[in-house]
């Protein structure tokens, strides 16, 4: 297994970034995790392009041109003979004595690491749906920047875990659900309406996210784009969650309760097999 740190392919034991990285001593970075379909990079553009805003909004700078990160993604997928997996890059503002404001000449800190994936979702999830909890969304303002600041979702993952359950939908104080800990939330409603959170300050606009929107409107299924509450999300008739590992993996249960009649949803899985056959039809790895 071969990661990549600042210009070298490293085993990946031996990749390690210093202990002033303002990574480790911040959380002053972003990050993207781009998967690999039979081979194929999954919406590649999509990523870089959104990681290049989550740089701006921060006031990082590249560390190296887009097109040459995107080589070195390349290339490390292809050191690893990565076919079905992901590939996991870290960009921080780079190493400097410890001082909040930022450093006058630091050099930005460039990691990736790959993973080998051998199902991207188990056969009972596909055919039971997986179960998620609500906890209060206890995170920061700017949720629409990809930091590596993820402690409240460490937490909410945490305790989905200990309840049983995949995932965590987090709640906004007006009892609407934000998104989930490390995906988005969507749910069908009686009249066969999908319904996402819009995006704002509020979520990140997960990449996955906006090929589903696009996916759903191509195949005339209804969309609107609106909050919902997780009272809503209990009398729809379907209920999943987005993410670049995940593609639509069907809600089943929220906090116990089972959502419409308790199975995987016809649209969800739909829009699943949807976007496994754009993400194959894509640039290749
Ligand atoms: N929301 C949050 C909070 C996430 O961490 C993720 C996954 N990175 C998503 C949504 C889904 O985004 P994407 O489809 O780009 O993976």
């Amino acid at each position: 297994r071969w990661a990549y740190v600042n210009g070298r392919y490293l085993p990946h034991a031996q990749a390690t970034v210093h202990v002033e990285d303002r990574g480790f001593q911040f959380a002053d970075g972003v990050y993207e995790v781009v998967t690999i379909l039979d081979g194929r990079f999954a919406d590649l553009d999509g990523h870089m392009e959104r990681l290049g805003r989550s740089l701006a909004e921060l006031r990082m700078d590249w560390p190296a041109a887009p097109r040459v990160v995107e080589r070195i993604l390349r290339e490390l997928a292809r050191r690893n003979g990565l076919v079905n997996g992901s590939i996991y890059l870290q960009i921080t503002r780079g190493v400097a004595p410890r001082d909040f404001k930022f450093p006058a000449n630091a050099k930005p800190t460039l990691v990736m690491t790959a993973k080998r994936v051998a199902a991207f979702a188990k056969p009972e999830q596909l055919e039971q749906g997986v179960a998620v909890i609500t906890v209060p969304d206890i995170r920061w303002g700017r949720r629409d920047i990809k930091t590596v600041g993820l402690l409240a979702p460490v937490l909410a993952k945490q305790q989905a875990a200990e309840s049983g359950a995949y995932e965590a939908w987090l709640v906004d104080s007006d009892g609407t659900v934000t998104e989930g800990s490390s995906s988005n939330a969507w749910i069908v409603t009686g009249a066969g309406t999908l319904v996402t959170r819009p995006p704002s300050h509020a979520i990140l606009n997960g990449i996955t996210r906006l090929s589903l929107l696009r996916l759903a409107a191509e195949r005339g299924i209804p969309v609107e784009e609106r909050p919902f509450t997780v009272e809503e999300a209990l009398s729809a008739r379907e209920a999943f969650v987005s993410s670049a590992g995940t593609f639509a993996l069907p809600v089943t249960r929220i906090d116990g309760r089972p959502v419409g009649d308790g199975k995987p949803g016809a649209v969800t899985m739909a829009l699943r097999q949807a976007y496994l056959d754009y993400a194959k039809g894509s640039t290749a790895a």
